[in-house]
């Protein structure tokens, strides 16, 4: 199958996307590698692709501010190899499982979370970090949490006369510590289940702790799961019972040729105890740098 016909427009400045976008029928186009498949195979029509890698602004990569800002136009290699990207352990954790290298030297991070994959990497490291997504459109720009911003399997918070300018992740303080893991196919398919963990410790005690599923519901889901951890620490057999429980309520993709609900469900109980015994024994050995 080859795209139905469409009109390319490549504007210079952030005001001529939006103008493009108010037409209705027009769609933004990032690295294309998820557009340009959804073209091929026709589950798209957009009438016009407004191109917006000629927009200087959005190709920033910047740590300010305890937080790491990365511009809607920036590669998802760019941020594999950038230097100021350490100080976002979980993203260089979880980009190396998004597809190929090749496929992340044209991909850019923004556009994976615009494209809202409930099985992609991206979305659940943005979920669980609670990343800030600033979205402009005619009404003026705006920052939406990124609880809010994923809605739904391929929807999200932003309009189709929006666009997001970028994406930004709290930058790693100390006493924090990371895991990531997914179980997919292939290295390099969409993850069949996976998990993004960050734990907060203060001494010994830990003081917080989060995990987000990917691949396992129609959208990245997070949970608060400090009083789980405090309980268990970093004891992986204890971690597994509380992980276990957690799977029931927190996977509810239907099952597919690729496995059932039951088996996301282990995956899911499984990854989720080693990863938070990871994050809390990192978080540990990071009490005084950032990790
Ligand atoms: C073979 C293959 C394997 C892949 N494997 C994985 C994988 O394992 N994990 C994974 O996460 N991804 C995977 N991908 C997808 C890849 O990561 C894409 O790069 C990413 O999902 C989309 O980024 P993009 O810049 O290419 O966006 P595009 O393809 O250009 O756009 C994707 C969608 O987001 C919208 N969009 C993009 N940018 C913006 C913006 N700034 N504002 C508003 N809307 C926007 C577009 O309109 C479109 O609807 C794979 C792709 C292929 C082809």
């Amino acid at each position: 199958m080859k795209a139905p016909p469409f009109a390319y427009v490549r504007p210079a400045t952030l005001d001529d996307v939006l103008a493009e976008l108010a037409g209705g029928d027009a769609k933004v186009l990032a690295g294309g590698q998820s557009l340009v498949p959804v073209l091929a195979m026709r589950l798209g029509r957009p009438a016009t692709l407004v191109d917006i890698n000629s927009v200087s602004d959005l190709h920033g990569l910047e740590a300010v501010s305890g937080q790491l800002r990365v511009g809607a136009a920036v590669r998802q290699r760019t941020v594999e190899r950038a230097e100021q990207a350490r100080a976002v352990p979980l993203i260089g954790m979880a980009l190396p499982f998004v597809g190929h290298r090749e496929l992340r030297s044209r991909g850019t991070v923004v556009g994976s979370l615009a494209h809202a994959d409930p099985a992609a990497e991206l979305p659940a490291v943005a979920a669980c970090l609670e990343a800030t997504i600033e979205v402009a459109g005619p009404r003026g720009r705006r920052s939406v949490p990124a609880a809010e911003f994923f809605a739904g399997a391929m929807t999200t918070g932003a309009g189709p006369d929006e666009v997001v300018v970028a994406a930004r992740f709290p930058t790693a303080r100390p006493g924090e510590g990371f895991g990531f893991a997914e179980i997919a196919r292939r290295h390099g398919d969409f993850a069949l289940a996976g998990v993004a963990a960050r734990v907060r410790v203060d001494g010994d005690g830990v003081t917080d702790a989060r995990l987000t599923g990917f691949g396992v519901s129609d959208r990245p889901v997070s949970r608060d799961v400090t009083a789980l951890v405090r309980a268990a620490g970093e004891h992986e057999p204890e971690l597994r019972a509380a992980t276990a429980e957690l799977a029931t309520e927190v996977v509810d993709t239907a099952g597919d040729a690729h496995g059932s609900t039951g088996y996301r469900r282990r995956l899911f109980g499984v990854l989720a105890a080693r990863e938070l015994a990871r994050a809390v024994r990192r978080a540990r050995s990071r009490q005084e740098v950032p990790a």
